[in-house]
């Protein structure tokens, strides 16, 4: 799919069966995201963009690179609580940002019970993060409000996708870059990604 990256490095791919099992429970769950989401976290940023700088060692000049933006990570609450750590530990000068979406009970769309992003997005390489893209319509009102406060470098971090949220984030943003371990077969009637790991913030948090 196009500007989909399915990174199915084994590491990857083996820690993912490890999150699917039930008998993951939420302390091995907790550590073994974050492993998962450090190698996730380094092929999305592989086309960060970079400027070339010098440098002088100890012996002589040198030519180098400094990222040319900086970052903000964006954890969907809960679940994206689960790669925030072991991210922020591979860019300790990232910012955060939060947002918490909840389904309103009569129209089930989307709604915000919490966002806080810096000012002036635009300046940043913004890293959304969510494990599970599901039905897309976290991920879409995410973009929404990010874009309305002018983001333009993001790209989507998840551990799972169903198509149908990989279709609904792309019927809006389609040039959004999105990032998954797996791309699963399909929704249930209650917006669980089958075969999928279950309510990755339960499995997470143990409620
Ligand atoms: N959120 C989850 O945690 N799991 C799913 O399967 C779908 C949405």
């Amino acid at each position: 799919m196009k500007g989909v990256t399915v990174v199915n490095h084994p590491l990857v791919q083996h820690n993912l069966t490890r999150l699917r099992d039930k008998r993951t429970g939420p302390q091995e769950f907790r550590r073994v995201l974050g492993e998962v989401a450090s190698l996730m976290l380094y092929e999305a940023t592989r086309s960060f963009a970079v400027t070339s700088v010098s440098v002088q060692t100890p012996l002589a000049p040198a030519r180098g690179f400094k990222l040319q933006r900086e970052v903000v990570l964006v954890p969907v609450l809960r679940a994206g609580l689960g790669m925030l750590d072991s991210i922020l530990q591979l860019i300790p000068h990232a910012r955060v940002g939060f947002i918490g979406l909840k389904r309103e009970e009569t129209t089930l769309r989307a709604m915000f019970y919490h966002k806080s992003l810096p000012a002036q997005l635009g300046r940043f390489e913004v890293i959304l993060i969510d494990p599970m893209l599901a039905t897309g319509g976290s991920a879409v009102a995410a973009m929404d409000l990010m874009t309305e406060l002018g983001a333009k470098h993001v790209r989507l971090v998840n551990l799972v996708a169903a198509p149908e949220g990989i279709h609904r984030v792309r019927q809006y943003y389609p040039n959004l870059p999105i990032f998954t371990a797996a791309i699963d077969r399909k929704l249930n009637d209650k917006g669980y990604i089958l075969p999928g790991l279950g309510d990755a913030g339960d499995r997470l948090f143990g409620v």
